[in-house]
């Protein structure tokens, strides 16, 4: 079976470990040698931001770590049994930003695909390089190679002054507290999807949009007008997991990204943001899996509940099935 899954960070990472697992394949590292199915993960982008000269790619690492065995479980991002050096001596030169976490591990990763830019490489090729050493199991692409960052229109702390600034700013060093008054995909409009991306979801017998961050993670990855373009053209069901349960965000401050683009923070107001493919011009959906004990009327979509909670891999993969169920998918 093809699978193409669309991811943020963790939280799609996880999911990437669940639909690993539903297919029988080791949820961690590579697949066996002639195993049957595909797995395809187009990955956000739009957090995406320079550092000390670095390109940090948030959500391509923490999935590449996590099928990889690389990841630090515990934080959910990171190098397992990182180190913090060089974070500490920047810091003692007073470097900015000082608010975002580099691990010593981690640079390292930044290096080589910084390194590979400067010498003209595209992020979908030098990806695929990082991944020869990580073995993740699945195709890693990110949404698309051209520059595409999320900014964050808010009044700054202290002066009340608008401005924009980088999805990190807001996110990781201003946790979210500054009520975001719009949130923008910079560069989206203009891009095109990797390569490989669009042939991927042509070519699926699903299209399973993960429980990642509606707005900045599957948010982002939909505003590839080329990318939403096979969604609706593709012959696969696409179904969508809820990251919302009981009108709560499972983890981090989805909400207050719902809140920036006006709406509520519901698995059905997420729903009818992405919309149904046969009964609008721009939805992508067939399916919508909900969590038990929520509801969600979206027009033209098969809405299901099931338990979403990804407490363990099995768990996780049981929310698989019943995503590439409700897709009428024949699992022979
Ligand atoms: P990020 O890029 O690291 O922020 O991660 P993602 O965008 O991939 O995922 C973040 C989203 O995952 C949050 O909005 C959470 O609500 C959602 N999430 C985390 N854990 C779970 C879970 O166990 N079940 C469901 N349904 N959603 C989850
Ligand atoms: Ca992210």
């Amino acid at each position: 079976m093809k699978v193409v899954v669309l991811v943020g960070g963790v939280g799609g990472a996880r999911f990437l470990l669940g639909v690993k697992k539903f297919l029988g394949l080791p949820p961690v590292g590579p697949a066996p040698e002639g195993a049957p199915h595909e797995v395809t993960a187009v990955v956000n982008t739009a957090d995406d931001i320079w550092l000390h000269g670095l390109r940090i790619c948030p959500d391509l690492d923490t999935c590449m770590y996590t099928l990889g065995g690389g990841i630090d479980t515990e934080r959910g991002w990171g190098r397992t049994e990182e180190s913090w050096t060089v974070k500490a001596e920047l810091a003692a030169y007073g470097a900015d930003p000082d608010w975002f976490g580099l691990g010593d591990k981690d640079i390292a990763t930044h290096l080589v695909r910084t390194r590979m830019m400067r010498a003209g490489y595209e992020l979908s090729d030098i990806t695929a390089a990082l991944c020869d050493r990580w073995q993740p199991g699945v195709r890693l692409l990110p949404m698309t190679d051209d520059r595409v960052e999320t900014h964050v229109v808010i009044d700054r702390p202290g002066t009340g002054e608008r401005q924009a600034v980088h999805f990190q700013e807001w996110w990781v060093r201003h946790r979210a507290e500054p009520r975001a008054r719009s949130i923008v995909p910079v560069g989206a409009d203009e891009s095109t999807p990797a390569p490989g991306v669009a042939e991927a979801v042509g070519a699926a017998d699903v299209v399973l949009v993960a429980p990642s961050n509606p707005v900045v993670s599957i948010g982002t990855i939909l505003a590839v007008p080329g990318l939403r373009t096979a969604l609706r053209k593709t012959e696969a069901p696409v179904v969508g997991v809820s990251p919302i349960i009981g009108g709560k965000p499972v983890r981090g401050m989805a909400d207050a990204c719902l809140d920036a683009i006006g709406l509520e923070t519901s698995a059905q107001a997420v729903g009818r943001h992405y919309g149904s493919r046969p009964c609008s011009d721009s939805g992508v959906l067939d399916g919508w899996l909900v969590a038990t004990g929520d509801t969600a009327d979206v027009p033209g979509v098969a809405v299901r509940a099931v338990p979403l909670l990804m407490s363990d891999v099995d768990a996780t993969a049981a929310m698989v099935r019943a995503a590439v169920e409700l897709g009428g998918v024949d699992l022979g």
